[in-house]
């Protein structure tokens, strides 16, 4: 049996995303031909295109903004060039500002110097060449598709989708140009492999419109060909999924790890099982019923053995290292082929309240040995030709990683790495002295909502002191630290939001974390916290699912609080949104070395604090 693996657009241009990577090394273990294409790059790759942009350019009616995108057309070769790292000679001319035609965002340029000193030309080259390529996406996105973007794609029609009807409106529209592009680049595919099954992965609510324009044009031109979807958004998304109209766009869904429902699709389309025997996929029963096939508790691919992940067939040498930030932690997410692997399955603590504890990718933990994982790397280098992996793990174990440590440097192998960890006193100066050996540049790890009592009451695991020393034992190591963090927690006072702020303001201002990002606390119906609402000081008003998306759901505090002006009840007496604004606007300037001696209050003009006693000195 013939597999077509498809990346859409968009996830990201500086590295292949890693599902069709596993799943191509595990089917071909199995038997079958497997090709895989990301289509995300290889659209990216046709915009960014001298012949692409004149065209453009030639039907735009403004004169001066056809002279601006004529000017893009004719330097747009030399760029990806040089953003793909195949002609670092034009750093210079591009650092200079000699050379890009500038756009909307360099009107925003500050003094960039501060940033990138006389010497760092590579940086601001590459900084500066990412604002061009963004300015042409603002304009795309701006005259030609609203949805274009260039790490996602319409994703606001999948953010928080309820209902199908908005999505399903939006498909039955005439095609955008973009869409037609994409859909030219797909049936090159098709036509290049004919495939018999089609697996499209949906990572990321960015990329859901574009998987469902290519199943729904594979359905109408390629009826042949059946359709399966997966991946981490119908993964969280679509398990409880009831509207039946998802089946016009594709044949399969296939829920939790791949490996399995993929190969039970072959083994259907061959006659050698049934539809009921499928594993851990959903068919639309008949036309007219919204019933699915029960998702059957059946087994999983065992990840110990499973084979190295397999990155023949992608476009490597297309993949663009931009620079959205200054700031080297942040940049390792942009910036730089990493090769994406898992070390072990899932995560060994999975207690965490807000997290998809109840689903397979968090709670199944099994973790081989250091030797096969070692082994996996040096397959992955042999065929890629780099160096430097990113441990996609949910957190790495650390025994485990001491171990993979060891064994990088008994193989006396020269590689780099970076991936999740918790931070957790196991990380000693020794092992951060270790890993810092083998070859770790980084890390990055939950320090959440930053105070004691809520990191207890979300079962965290780690304490503020206990975080502060293994991230001290990581910066002596030389190795780099991004923290996660959350606001809003169920019964989190703005006291105590303002009180995590100085944390990681303090750990800024000694060094021991070089970026960190804010989410708000998002209660899903897979974690903890949306299972048993009221063991976290909440409750949840409506549990009736969704017939399409189902992930994050409504919360209230348990106890009401009093609002005489908001037509909703609010989960907060303060005003969460401006505490957002705040704590972003904070952190931004701390990853640019500014405002660390500002108190914290200041980030929050807008909020009226009570007054009394002073929490933390600097307050
Ligand atoms: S948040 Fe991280 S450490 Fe906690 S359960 Fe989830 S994956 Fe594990």
């Amino acid at each position: 049996m013939k597999y077509l693996l498809v990346t859409p657009p968009l996830t990201q241009l500086n590295t292949p995303y890693p599902a069709t990577t596993v799943l191509k090394g595990f089917l071909q273990s199995r038997g079958h031909e497997v090709a895989q294409t990301d289509l995300g790059i290889e659209l990216v790759d046709s915009i960014f295109s001298r012949q692409w942009l004149a065209g453009y350019a030639a039907s735009c009616p403004n004169p001066d903004e056809r002279q601006y995108l004529t000017q893009c057309s004719q330097t747009i070769g030399a760029v990806m060039r040089f953003l793909r790292g195949t002609d670092n000679t034009l750093a210079p001319r591009i650092a200079n500002r000699s050379l890009l035609p500038e756009g909307k965002r360099f009107s925003q340029l500050a003094d960039m110097e501060w940033a990138f000193g006389t010497s760092g030309t590579d940086d601001k080259a590459r900084y500066l060449a990412t604002l061009f390529i963004e300015d042409i996406a603002d304009h795309i996105r701006t005259h030609l598709d609203p949805h274009f973007d260039l790490i996602r794609y319409a994703e606001h029609l999948a953010s928080y989708a309820p209902r199908f009807d908005e999505l399903h409106s939006a498909l039955q529209a005439p095609l955008t140009p973009i869409d037609t592009l994409s859909l030219s680049l797909l049936d090159h595919q098709l036509s290049l492999h004919q495939p018999r099954i089609v697996g499209i992965t949906i990572p990321f609510p960015g990329c859901l419109y574009a998987a469902l324009r290519f199943g729904q044009h594979i359905k109408r031109h390629h009826p042949g060909i059946a359709v399966t979807l997966g991946g981490g958004f119908p993964n969280t998304e679509w398990r409880q999924l009831s509207d039946p109209r998802i089946f016009d766009y594709c044949d399969y869904i296939n829920i939790d790890d791949g490996e399995l429902p993929m190969l039970s699709i072959a083994q259907l389309l061959q006659g050698s099982i049934t539809p009921d025997q499928l594993v851990r996929t959903f068919t639309r029963q008949n036309l007219s019923t919204t019933s699915f096939a029960s998702l059957p508790s059946s087994p999983q691919a065992d990840f110990t053995t499973q084979p190295a992940p397999d990155f023949d067939g992608l476009p490597l040498h297309k993949y663009l290292s931009l620079a959205e930030m200054t700031n080297p932690m942040h940049r390792l997410w942009s910036h730089g082929r990493w090769n994406k692997m898992m070390m072990a399955h899932g995560c060994y603590w999975h207690r965490c309240a807000f997290c998809d504890t109840s689903l397979d990718y968090i709670g199944r933990f099994q973790a081989p040995s250091a030797a096969t994982v070692v082994d996996r790397m040096e397959h992955i280098m042999s065929q890629t030709g780099i160096t430097g992996f990113h441990f996609v793990d949910e957190a790495l174990p650390p025994r485990l990683l001491a171990d993979v440590c060891r064994e990088i440097l008994n193989r006396h192998l020269t590689v780099s790495f970076w991936g999740n960890i918790r931070f957790e006193k196991a990380y000693t100066a020794e092992l951060c002295n270790l890993m810092s050996d083998a070859g770790c540049v980084a890390v990055s790890g939950g320090l959440e909502v930053a105070s004691d009592r809520l990191l207890q009451l979300i079962d965290k695991g780690v304490t503020i002191d206990q975080t502060v020393q293994v991230c001290r034992h990581f910066r002596d190591s030389g190795i780099m630290v991004h923290t996660y963090l959350m606001y809003g927690f169920p019964t989190e006072t703005l006291q105590e939001t303002l009180n995590a702020l100085e944390v990681v303001r303090s750990m800024f201002d000694e060094g021991i974390v070089q970026s960190a990002f804010w989410h708000r606390y998002a209660m899903t119906c897979h974690s903890p916290s949306g299972l048993n609402p009221a063991r976290y000081g909440a409750m949840r008003p409506d549990t009736t699912p969704n017939p399409f998306c189902n992930n994050e759901v409504d919360w209230l505090p348990s106890q009401p609080i009093h609002s005489a002006n908001q037509s909703q009840p609010p989960q907060f007496d303060y005003d969460i949104e401006e505490v957002g604004r705040g704590l972003s606007l904070a952190t931004y300037n701390y990853m640019n070395d500014l405002g660390l001696d500002q108190p914290v209050r200041s980030w929050f003009p807008g909020l009226h604090f009570p007054k009394h006693k002073k929490h933390h000195s600097r307050q």
